[in-house]
């Protein structure tokens, strides 16, 4: 088991409805100690690319892609938030479902912090169903930067975003996945044991 995973299964609470609750260590406190791992494996897994913008959403994943930007040192930009479709002159503009809040949000990157020049590494806290890594991914291209990669912590195997992102070609470095979990009996499963 590697560092994440072992924080996991002493610190993470498995909710119903498929959600794991990492509160003490990413999502409301943040172990800074835990941060630094992630971002130092994730830059080893993409060593030999070229990375110049890390990019991200608001809110849980800025924490870690500050972390890799600073390892990288290159701009750390974080796609925002909002419930209303505005004017898209001054902006990207992508749609995701929220699966943790259960709704659409439009998000979107001002127009300044991506260009065609970018060549972006993702960076999130979770990929589950994959909504906000393809949204993420749309802003890119649509202002003809290139993503070299998507770095992510802990992806959920039991939902289909990591296989979608793997089937379309994208270099995909998810630190823990995890096969399956119960919150009855509060196990977790990860890809990792069986290979
Ligand atoms: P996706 O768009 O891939 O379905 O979901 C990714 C986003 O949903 C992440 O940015 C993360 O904030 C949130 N998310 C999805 N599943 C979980 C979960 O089990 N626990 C937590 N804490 N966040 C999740």
């Amino acid at each position: 088991m590697n560092f994440l995973e072992e924080k996991i299964i002493t610190d993470g609470i498995i909710k119903a409805g498929n959600l794991l609750k990492v509160d003490n260590f990413l999502n409301h406190q943040i172990d800074i100690d835990i941060i630094r791992q992630i971002a130092y494996e994730l830059k080893r897994r993409f060593r030999g690319e070229t990375i110049n913008k890390i990019l991200t959403i608001e809110a849980s994943g800025i924490a870690i892609a500050t972390m890799v930007g600073h390892l990288y040192d290159v701009p750390v930009v974080f796609a925002k938030k909002s419930q209303t479709t505005n004017s898209t002159d001054d902006k990207y503009m992508a749609e995701a479902y929220s699966f943790t809040h259960q709704r659409h949000n439009q998000v979107f990157v001002s127009r300044p912090y991506l260009s065609d020049t970018d060549r972006v590494l993702i960076v999130d806290d979770f990929l589950a169903d994959g909504q906000a890594c393809m949204a993420l991914i749309n802003l890119v291209h649509q202002a003809g930067g290139e993503v070299v990669g998507i770095g992510i912590a802990i992806e959920k195997g039991q939902q289909p975003g990591g296989d979608l992102l793997r089937s379309e070609g994208y270099h995909l470095e998810s630190i823990a996945i995890i096969d399956s979990m119960d919150d009855e009996t509060q196990s977790i499963r990860f890809r990792s044991e069986y290979n």
